[in-house]
């Protein structure tokens, strides 16, 4: 009888991964790193419940690291088989492996340097080195065609609408000539967002897993034009310079996009915006590149002779450490994309730390700011924030545009659950908080009837026989 079992993603947000065993066969469904608090992230040291050799084939819903940056440690453990992903995704893990793993060699420094580490010496969980040699495992899949894995498996990949080449997954399991479907939401994004398509509905499952990382709360209504256009006025007005520390990968793309609208619609003045991060630079290209996951309206933009539509009619990008520093100098207004989001790193510590002072400058903090970050500290109004071992007093306008999630809200869910014609006969809530399972699961249980379960971390269900 196939099953399914749960090693992320279960009870919290981050280390997504679902095992699922079939005719003596093993798939894993995303490979993802847990992130956030201590005691999750010591999961990422303990040996999974299975030999990693013993897994066959790895497929991806998208490249987030919660989703995939447990890859090279699995591969460094004696996984062989082929990882399953759509092009964009592909190129997305090879910016962002190799990029997770120069996060953690510098974390196994700095903890070999305070000598806080219960690994002696300190221990990366795995190097670029090990990042690079499992890119090697990477195989291309089709966008939105099926593809046979073996003849237990095989995958449709659906437009998830979440970042580029995020895909939600139907897998049709073959076991003893019966056929069963489980559909994976993988991280589902928003409908009617500029660039990607919307998430496409689904239409049928004999089991469902359902991502609620905004399973209790709906995102803000309001136009996220209006209001970037209302910060830049204010901001070129009195002659500062607008700071928006941004995530590299969909944010930076989304809001280049806007201020490109916003200019070709004088609904801005032309002020020069400086993308000032090797990896969102890299990471626009290939959104650019990518038409497959474009929506109708970027698609126009392209076709009207607007060959890419993320190039701003000023656009600065900046790769190198000196033309960054050459930002510094500039004292007539301007804008500059920065990262990391959430201001924990970064070259955003370098202009937040020269503009903050300035009373005329604005920070606009585009994404959720976790606990513990200077983007939280300036949202609670933090009067100083210690940057380079300095006080910077804040005295730049600090705004919050929280409509830019690339996370579908609580009705968006609701939404697109509505697609399915009859019930699954089950649907396990995966891939969110606490609260955030438990509301969806009620708002589930209430507006559709199904069996809704909370699976627990490395909890098994058999996939095999019918309800009822
Ligand atoms: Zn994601």
């Amino acid at each position: 009888m196939p099953n399914i079992t749960f090693l992320g993603a279960a009870g919290t947000v981050t280390g997504s991964k679902y095992l699922v065993e079939a005719g003596g066969k093993r798939l894993l469904v995303d490979c993802g790193l847990f992130q956030g608090p201590k005691e999750l992230q010591q999961r990422n040291w303990n040996k999974l419940p299975l030999d990693p050799a013993s897994i066959d084939w790895l497929l991806l819903t998208h490249a987030h690291i919660d989703h995939t940056g447990y890859i090279p440690r699995l591969v460094q453990d004696g996984f062989r088989g082929p990882i399953y992903s759509n092009a964009a995704t592909r190129e997305l893990c090879q910016l962002l492996l190799l990029d997770s793993a120069h996060l953690q060699e510098e974390d196994a420094q700095y903890a070999a340097k305070k000598n806080y580490s219960s690994h002696h010496p300190p221990l990366p969980l795995y190097t670029v080195a090990e990042a690079q040699t499992s890119l090697a495992q990477f195989r291309e899949i089709p966008r939105a065609d099926v593809f046979s894995i073996s003849p237990e498996f095989s995958v449709l990949p659906h437009d998830a609408g979440h970042i580029l080449g995020s895909s939600w997954l139907e897998l049709t399991i073959t076991e003893n000539g019966k056929k069963t479907l489980v559909v994976f939401s993988g991280d589902l994004g928003r409908y009617d967002q500029p660039i990607l398509k919307d998430p496409e509905p689904p239409a049928r499952a004999d089991f469902l897993l359902c991502e609620s990382t905004y399973g209790d709360r709906d995102h803000p209504a309001g136009s996220v034009a209006d209001k970037l256009a209302d910060v830049i006025d204010r901001v070129a007005k009195r002659g500062g310079a607008v700071v928006i520390p941004s995530f590299a990968v969909g944010r930076t793309q989304t809001l280049m996009y806007y201020l490109r609208q916003l200019l070709s619609e004088q609904k801005i003045p032309g002020l020069p915006v400086y993308v000032d991060s090797p990896m969102a630079i890299s990471v626009t290209g290939i959104y650019a590149r990518h038409h497959e996951d474009h929506d109708a309206d970027f698609t126009n933009l392209e076709q009207q002779g607007n060959k890419d539509p993320l190039d701003l009619l000023e656009v600065h990008m900046t790769r190198s450490v000196e033309d960054s520093k050459k930002i510094n100098d500039l004292v007539s207004p301007c804008i500059i994309l920065s990262a990391s989001g959430m201001a924990t790193g970064g070259r955003i510590l370098h202009h937040l730390a020269r503009r903050l002072p300035d009373s005329r400058n604005a920070v606009l903090l585009v994404g959720f700011q976790a606990e513990g970050t200077n983007g939280r500290a300036l949202q609670d109004g933090a009067q100083y924030l210690r940057l380079f071992g300095k006080e910077v007093p804040v005295r730049a306008e600090v705004v919050t545009l929280d409509q830019l999630s690339a996370h579908a809200g609580r009705s968006e869910l609701l939404r697109w659950l509505s697609g399915f014609n009859a019930p699954p006969r089950q649907t396990f809530m995966v891939h969110g908080e606490p609260n955030a399972l438990d509301a969806l699961r009620a708002g589930i249980v209430t507006r559709f009837h199904w069996p809704v379960t909370v699976p627990a971390y490395l909890q098994s269900f058999d996939l095999g026989t019918r309800a009822g």
